[in-house]
């Protein structure tokens, strides 16, 4: 068993920002934080477009950035959080401009500010199209130079431990040598991200599982919001369900055309804005041509646009779509919607604390308020960094109760039992991932959601058996996670009965 002050299960900008502040503050207490792949693997790393925060108060305001993210939420956003958050964005950012992050700036000296949609302002603080990148590496620099705090890679977090709504820490699977550890803290924070991979094509890096949010579901935590998931329109396509290669909205604001596999430029037929319509219209456009015709995908045609200036805007596009074979002056680029993010998660209140005594939840898997039923881009990396300052807030004034565990704690390396075959649970994933794409993807129909309910809790079952005849795995127990989000994504959307945000259910197609 190793024993810590404070736990975190996930290395991205909610765990490490927490880390920091909380070493800091008290440098005889111990933090030790797990990741389940090499410690900058997160979302996080591929964050592009930046950080949605008001610095100009001469053409934005908080008033304009707080009506934005409500209107983007479609009436399901929790007012005093989102006022909250926006309002903290100016301090967060300073700590990250101390710890060395670095953000772009205008020959003037002042933050180069992007706009993306939904925003009404520029007002996106970025580092290239690499501001998570940027980010990842301040902090991590930060963290590595806190002698309380270890970073422990590859471990891969199973369970909580808990008894009577009270969290003692987590049971973690060392990848290398297959051992089962106990980490007893008094403190747990999950900041363990996204789901994507559930769906298969997701911008998500393959660390995307929902592991945190499965694990605070098998120790009964509140869960809240799961039906609100958000699909960038237009990723590159390749036939093998993965991670994919976002092609940006700006290429469709540089006049690019959907266009299906006949040649039809079907966007028009849905919205007068045609391929400039919002996110979740052009998504929704696509999945109901892909289910018409069959195809896996659509096309972007940029034949008729200027080369040379597209080859200035978006060198790294036009390069990797070179390295797949794609000439975008006489090809069209193959394109998909893909899982980008995810709204809801494990329900915090204001200090990010979860339903279970001395658990707290921050980033990605958590559930604030601040979203309702659909994010305004470029709010998240700012909804981890408040909520890390709020955990760590709270949590200064209350000591260490020194209260280890007094249950057994579950065996896990008793016996040598047979692996499971690894064909098994890839074959079972992509049928996962198929499932949700056609049953629970971007538009939902209300007849295949039960048929789904079913299936998912055949596999479930399938796979709790197999767990206790066999050797425990990353693989094993990614799978599981996958499986419960997944009944939780479809539950969550058989219980919602009205079109909000991101959410669309129809009767049939
Ligand atoms: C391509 C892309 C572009 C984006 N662009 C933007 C943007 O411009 N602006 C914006 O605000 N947001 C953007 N986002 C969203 C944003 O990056 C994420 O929401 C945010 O970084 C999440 O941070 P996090 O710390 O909660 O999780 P992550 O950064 O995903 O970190 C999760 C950590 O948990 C670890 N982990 C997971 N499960 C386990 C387990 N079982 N055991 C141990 N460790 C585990 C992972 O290894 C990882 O270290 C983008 C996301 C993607 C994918």
């Amino acid at each position: 068993m190793i024993v810590t002050n404070y736990l975190i299960i996930g290395s991205g900008v909610a765990g490490l920002t927490f880390a920091i502040k909380i070493a800091e503050r008290f440098p005889d207490r111990k933090i030790t934080i797990i990741t389940k792949a090499n410690e900058d693997e997160s979302n996080t790393k591929y964050a592009q477009g930046g950080i949605a925060i008001v610095t100009d108060e001469t053409e934005d305001s908080y008033q304009k950035h707080i009506d934005d993210t409500l209107i983007c939420g479609d009436g399901l956003c929790d007012i005093e959080v989102v006022k909250m958050v926006i309002t903290e964005g100016p301090k967060r950012l300073k700590e990250l401009i101390a710890w060395g992050a670095k953000f772009g700036k205008t020959d003037k000296g002042n933050f180069d500010l992007g706009k993306e949609g939904g925003h009404s302002q520029n007002r996106v603080i970025h580092h290239k199209d690499q501001t998570g990148y940027e980010i990842e590496r301040a902090i991590l620099e930060q963290v590595h130079q806190k002698e309380n705090i270890t970073v422990l890679n590859h471990y891969f977090a199973l369970d909580l431990i808990t008894q009577n709504n009270y969290c003692f820490g987590a049971y973690a699977l060392h990848e290398r040598t297959k051992e089962v550890i106990a980490f007893q803290s008094d403190f747990t924070i999950l900041a363990t991200g996204g789901i994507g991979h559930l769906y298969g094509h997701t911008t998500n890096p393959v660390i995307a599982t929902g592991d945190g949010i499965a694990m605070a579901f098998r120790a009964n935590a509140t869960i809240k919001d799961m039906e609100f998931i958000q699909f960038h329109p237009t990723a590159l396509y390749d036939s093998s369900a993965g991670s994919k290669f976002l092609i940006s909205e700006a290429v469709r604001g540089f006049g690019a055309y959907l266009r299906t596999q006949k040649g039809h430029r079907f966007m028009m037929d849905y919205d007068e804005r045609g391929e400039l319509a919002s996110r979740d219209i052009v998504s929704q456009s696509i999945d109901l041509e892909l289910k018409k015709s069959g195809n896996d995908c659509v096309y972007l045609d940029c034949t008729h646009l200027d080369l040379d200036a597209f080859m200035k805007h978006f060198p790294m596009i036009y390069e990797r779509c070179k390295s797949v074979g794609i000439d975008i002056a006489k090809d069209w680029i193959p394109v998909v919607p893909a899982q980008h993010y995810l709204c809801g998660g494990v329900s915090v209140d204001k200090n990010g604390k979860t339903s279970i005594k001395n658990l707290f939840a921050c980033g990605e898997c958590s559930q604030t308020g601040l979203h309702g039923a659909n994010r305004l881009a470029s709010n998240s990396l700012l909804e981890a960094l408040v909520y890390s300052d709020k955990i760590y807030e709270y949590l200064i004034p209350i000591s260490i109760e020194n209260n280890p565990f007094k249950g057994k704690l579950l065996d896990w390396n008793f016996a040598k039992k047979p692996e499971v075959q690894p064909d098994y649970l890839a074959k079972m994933k992509t049928e996962l991932q198929l499932l949700m794409r056609q049953n629970a993807g971007i538009v939902r129909y209300e007849a295949e959601l039960p048929k789904a309910k079913k299936q998912l809790l055949i596999w479930k079952n399938e796979i709790e058996d197999i767990s206790k005849t066999h050797q425990i795995s990353v693989a094993l127990y990614e799978l599981l996670n996958m499986i419960t989000i997944g009944s939780l994504i479809v539950q969550h959307s058989i219980d919602r009965k009205d079109n909000r945000g991101g959410f669309m259910k129809v009767n049939a197609l």
